[in-house]
């Protein structure tokens, strides 16, 4: 029976079909294509978002307390709180899991809402070569690691060929939670997680990093070029203590995946990242 006291008719069941396809017909076209639960939630709620399952770090949900005020003189800065706290909170971080416990405590990012998981970092987090891609995707949601989907398996391939397979260095990314149908991060959701990307690379202190794809150099050496116009370059990112460590960008696996001819390019630049690897 229908509420209003009908009977149910085919014609009704097509219909409420056709109505069910166009639905998610919608919800695709809006760029929805992962389901987080059965109900839906406004965009305010609470995270959802885990901390991975990394051997040794306990999996942390999101605060519900507000984070406390920052000392005066840094509000005097006009920074945006977000920034603020995720400075506060990274620097207090000793190790990488303080920083993974601290990311998880962190509620200025507001992608950690639409995420499933706290993507942070992969393989050893003392590796003298560190990569640093761009955004955690859909398979890197699902799983809390960085370059799991597609694109990583790609880079899987390279890094072995090269003799520098994914344990052997250390994985990570500019964000650390999916940008919603991966879209480009805005430069707000840069800005909050550039602490935490710059108190990884203190804790890891690589000799080599190397760029895959561009938005970590915009990021880090605030360089507006291209890749194409930065590979092959020899670049140098400077730590706050002044420290210098060679850099170098290649392109990003997923771009490779679309411009297959352009996997030499990548691979030179991979090669001449462990050359100079080998002569740090
Ligand atoms: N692309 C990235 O830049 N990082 C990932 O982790 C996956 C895809």
């Amino acid at each position: 029976m229908r509420p209003d006291g009908g009977r149910a008719t085919d014609t009704d069941a097509s219909a409420d079909a056709r109505a069910l396809v166009a639905w998610v017909r919608f919800l695709e076209g809006a760029g929805v294509d992962l389901v987080l639960g059965d109900a839906p939630r406004p965009w305010d709620a609470p995270s959802l978002a885990r901390a991975p399952a990394t051997p040794g770090v306990t999996p942390v949900r999101a605060r519900a307390a507000p984070p406390a005020s920052p000392p005066a003189e840094q509000r005097a800065l006009l920074e945006p709180q977000p920034v603020t706290d995720a400075r506060r909170l990274a620097a207090a971080a000793t190790d990488m899991t303080a920083l993974i416990e601290a990311l998880g405590r962190f509620e200025g990012c507001p992608l950690a809402r639409t995420a499933m998981n706290l993507c942070v970092g992969d393989g050893d987090p003392t590796s003298p070569f560190m990569l640093i891609g761009e955004a955690p995707g859909a398979e890197e949601d699902r799983q809390g690691k960085p370059f799991v989907g597609p694109s990583g398996k790609l880079l899987d391939r390279m890094l072995d060929a090269a003799g520098r397979p994914r344990p052997s260095t250390w994985i990570t990314n500019t964000i650390y939670w999916r940008p919603p149908g991966n879209r480009t991060p805005t430069a707000q959701e840069l800005a909050m997680c550039l602490p935490f990307l710059e108190r990884q690379i203190e804790l890891v202190r690589p000799k080599v990093i190397l760029f895959v794809g561009g938005i970590a150099v915009r990021a880090l050496l605030n360089m507006q070029e291209g890749v194409t116009r930065l590979r092959g370059r020899k670049l140098r990112y400077r730590m706050a203590d002044g420290h210098e460590i060679p850099a170098t960008v290649m392109f990003h696996p997923a771009y490779l995946l679309r411009r297959p001819p352009m996997k030499g390019l990548a691979w030179r630049d991979l090669l001449t990242a462990t050359a100079m690897l080998e002569s740090a």
